[in-house]
C-alpha cells in the first residue's frame, strides 16, 4: 500500500558496516515513510540484527560507507542515546538482564530522559506508575513485573513483552523489532502483535525483523524485504513472505537476485 504524501522517516543509502573489521553490511538501501510497516526477513547470519544495531548506533558496529537519513538528517555520527531521544527505538533480539535495577526505575529513567529532551515535565514516581500501568495493559503484563530487576529471570516471552512496554512508553517514530517473535508461544505472539498493532499510527513506522512468516499473520506489513549476505536482495508486498514460507529462501537463489529492487 503506497501512502502518498507521507513523511519519509528513514532513508538508508548504500550502507556498509563492519564488525571487528569484517564487512557484514554490503550496501543496504531502504526507504520508509510514516505509517508504514516493513518486514525484513532472511536466513540466520544474513545481517538482519547487524542492520538493526547499526540503525540504533551500537558502538561495536563500524559504518564504513553510505548514509542513514532519519527525518531528513544523517545520523551516522550520532551516539545511540541521541538517536533514542530522536525517536528511534530498538527492541533487542536478546534483551539483556540487569540485576539491581528495577524495571520500574529503568522505565521511568528512560521516559523522563525523553520528557527532558522534549522540554516536557518529568513524572514523579506516583504519576509515572499510573502511566506505566496503562502501558502494561497493552501487552497484558502484570504490575508485579515492575518491582523486579530488569529482565532478570523473565521468561523469553516476558522479556519480549517488556520491550513492547518500553516502546509503548517512549512512543518512537521508528521502532525496530528484532525477532520479537522468536521464543514466543502462540498466545504471547498474539499479545505482542496486538500490542504493536495498537501502537502503530500514521505518524510512526515499524521495521519488523523476523525469520518466520507466522508473525506476519498478525502484523500485516506494507512491504517485505529479504536480506541476504548483507544486502536487501528482493522486496515485495506481504505475498513475498508467504512465498518464502512455502518455497524457502533457496528459491531466491534460483532467480535473478542481482536485480536489487528497493
Ligand atoms: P541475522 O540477525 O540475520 O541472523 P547477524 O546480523 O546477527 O545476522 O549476523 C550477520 C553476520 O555477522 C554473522 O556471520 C555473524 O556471525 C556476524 N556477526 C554479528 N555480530 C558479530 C560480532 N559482534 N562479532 C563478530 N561477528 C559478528
Ligand atoms: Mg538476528
Amino acid at each position: 500500500m503506497i501512502k502518498e504524501g507521507s513523511e519519509t522517516i528513514l532513508s538508508v543509502k548504500n550502507l556498509t558496516a563492519n564488525v571487528e573489521n569484517t564487512p557484514i553490511l554490503k550496501g543496504v538501501n531502504l526507504e520508509i515513510k510514516a505509517g508504514e510497516i516493513h518486514a525484513i526477513m532472511g536466513r540466520n547470519g544474513s545481517g538482519k540484527s547487524t542492520f538493526s544495531k547499526v540503525l540504533a548506533g551500537h558502538p561495536a558496529y563500524e559504518v564504513t560507507g553510505g548514509e542513514i537519513i532519519y527525518k531528513g538528517e544523517n545520523i551516522i555520527e550520532k551516539p545511540p542515546e541521541e538517536r533514542a531521544l530522536l525517536g528511534i527505538f530498538l527492541a533487542f533480539q536478546y534483551p539483556i538482564e540487569i540485576a539491581g535495577v528495577s524495571n520500574l526505575d529503568f522505565l521511568r529513567a528512560a521516559y523522563n530522559a525523553k520528557c527532558k529532551h522534549l522540554g516536557k515535565e518529568e513524572l514523579d514516581p506516583f504519576d509515572f506508575e499510573d502511566l506505566v500501568e496503562e502501558k502494561l495493559d497493552v501487552v497484558k503484563m502484570k504490575s508485579s513485573f515492575l518491582e523486579r530487576s530488569l529482565n532478570q529471570g523473565f521468561s523469553g516471552g516476558e522479556k519480549k513483552r517488556n520491550e513492547i512496554v518500553q516502546m509503548a512508553l517512549l512512543e518512537p517514530s521508528l521502532a525496530i523489532l528484532d525477532e520479537t517473535d522468536s521464543g514466543l508461544d502462540i498466545d504471547a505472539l498474539r499479545i505482542v502483535a496486538n500490542g504493536v498493532n495498537q501502537l502503530a499510527t500514521p505518524n510512526n513506522a515499524y521495521i519488523v525483523i523476523t525469520h518466520y512468516q507466522r508473525l506476519l499473520n498478525y502484523i500485516e506489513p506494507d512491504y517485505v524485504h529479504v536480506m541476504q549476505n548483507g544486502q536487501i536482495v528482493t522486496s515485495g508486498g506481504k505475498e513475498l513472505a508467504l512465498e518464502l514460507e512455502s518455497r524457502g529462501y533457496d528459491f531466491l537463489a534460483e532467480e535473478e537476485v542481482s536485480e536489487v529492487k528497493v
